[in-house]
């Protein structure tokens, strides 16, 4: 080849790139006036049958070689199929991805689709701006203290010079006793290098999938499910396909739906259990079938597992970090477990070549984990915290009975701190007017999956079982007014 045709080629790869871009543009202008439209006629922004209609369009032209015109499989192309395809579906997945947060900002968190957090914000103006007491169950936070050796911990870091910057994946004693601890508590062989300290189990989850995904690689995840793995998603240029587990099914996930989910550009599968906001703690055989389809095809499984501590039925509970699958990564923190939500620490455990990766992402972001905070949980490791989950149980205990006479469905909590009830009504709109009118802060089902509308999560953290239960009733009263 002369440097005169390469000069040529360069020229047109320039303009197709060009012709690419303002393509792309177009694609984000219509997918904006898609997202006004669906919002006028309250439809939901992912429609995945829509998608995977989309995917077999743009495949088929692909194979029938797109007109004859330009390119495509059947008109002598270079590229071998199978690649050009795989690299059709990646870019499918980011175009779809992107459509997904430019269609979101027409659902804006608090406006449309109000989630536990914003609830939160609007009973914190409340309780500010009005002076009014407002009954929390909305958000998972304790309102029990860590234990007494955390605060000891914290108050003797200045002295003892813990104070500098640490190492990013964690300070070597505590990556040591969680090392200990990991290996006994979850049935594991982990080692301080299978670990990486970070602000938060939140952290561990956005380090590990913004570490392991690019764009246009798909995660699975289980929904009704934490809003956190789908904004992460979106952030890597992930595509999410949610498999749907439903009440009538006490929430578990079929195993089929997940094969099904599962294709070839699938990098994660998410699972989060015990579940927030269901409570469900997974059945052993569909976990051990999750795990057998992921490890068939190397698809990296994130167990988020920060409601391990309070387990609370006869349903065994395992991590994934058990199965000493080579691309399991199972993330664990002190917020729940410890009642420590303000200290912020939490840590992944995998094999060292995801903690290698998480750990450059901390070392970029962060240095490390504040030194006294890593202390503090150095302390904690390992201290009975059954106290805790004792409390929580007698609380959907408590929330489960008012319920019951409420004619609520629900499937019972086997863990985690929630109630997760079906209402017969939209529950954006009964969280908005239940705050507003009677001082009660409930979290609106639609945070956690867009089929959920008609469902509340209720929160057994934050207050005593009394004023749980007079929540109950307030809801009650306005439930009444709304059916008499
Ligand atoms: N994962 C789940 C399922 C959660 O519900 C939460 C918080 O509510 C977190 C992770 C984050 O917890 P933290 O960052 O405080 O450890």
């Amino acid at each position: 080849m002369t440097e005169d045709e390469l000069g040529r080629l360069r020229e047109e790869i320039g303009r197709v790139t060009v012709e690419m871009a303002k393509l792309f543009v177009r694609r984000a202008e219509i997918s904006s006036d898609i997202g006004r439209a669906k919002k006028e006629l309250g439809m939901r922004i992912t429609d995945e049958s829509r998608e995977d209609q989309l995917c077999d369009i743009v495949l088929g032209a692909y194979r029938r070689g797109f007109g004859g015109r330009n390119g495509g499989s059947g008109s002598g192309s270079t590229v071998d199929p199978a690649l050009a395809e795989a690299a059709i579906s990646r870019l499918l997945n980011f175009l779809l991805s992107e459509s997904a947060t430019i269609q979101s900002r027409h659902h804006r968190d608090g406006e449309d689709n109000p989630t536990h957090l914003s609830v939160f914000q609007a009973a914190k103006r409340l309780e500010a701006e009005e002076g009014r007491q407002v009954i929390h169950m909305e958000v998972g936070e304790p309102d029990y203290m860590p234990p007494d050796a955390v605060a000891t911990a914290l108050s003797e870091s200045y002295g003892r010079g813990h104070i500098r910057y640490e190492s990013p994946r964690g300070v070597p004693e505590l990556l040591d006793a969680l090392a200990e601890y990991g290996s006994k508590r979850f049935g594991a062989s982990i080692g301080p290098g299978n670990i990486a300290v970070t602000p938060g189990g939140r952290f561990a989850v956005f380090a590990a999938m913004s570490a392991l995904l690019n764009p246009g690689d798909e995660v699975i995840t289980v929904e009704p499910a934490w809003p956190a793995y789908r904004d992460c998603a979106a952030y890597a240029g992930a595509r999410v396909r949610a498999v749907q587990a439903s009440l009538d099914e006490s929430w578990m996930p079929s195993i089929r739906d997940i094969q099904d989910a599962a294709s070839t550009s699938t990098k994660m599968i998410i699972l989060n259990y015990p579940n927030n906001p269901t409570g469900a703690v997974l059945r052993p055989d569909i976990m051990d079938g999750i795990m057998e389809i992921a490890s068939d095809r190397g698809i990296y499984v994130l167990g988020d597992e920060i409601y391990s501590e309070y387990v609370r039925g006869a349903k065994p509970w395992r991590s994934v970090a058990s199965y000493g699958y080579h691309n399991a990564i199972a993330v664990q923190s002190f917020s729940k477990s410890h009642a420590m939500t303000g200290l912020r620490i939490g840590y992944a455990m995998a094999d060292g070549h995801v903690i290698d990766k998480i750990a450059s992402l901390l070392s970029l972001c962060m240095t490390s984990v504040p030194a006294p905070v890593q202390r503090a949980a150095l302390s904690a490791v390992g201290q009975d915290v059954s106290d805790n989950a004792r409390t929580i149980s007698e609380r959907l205990d408590a929330l489960e009975s008012e319920a019951r006479k409420m004619g609520m469905e629900y499937a019972k909590p086997e863990g985690a701190m929630y109630l997760f009830a079906r209402v017969g009504t939209d529950g954006a709109r009964l969280a908005g007017r239940l705050l507003s009118e009677y001082g009660v802060a409930v979290a609106p089902g639609s945070g956690f999956g867009e089929n959920y509308r008609d469902y509340i999560r209720i929160s057994a953290a934050r207050e005593d079982t009394n004023r749980l239960i007079e929540g109950m009733n307030r809801l009650k009263s306005m439930l009444d007014g709304v059916y008499t």
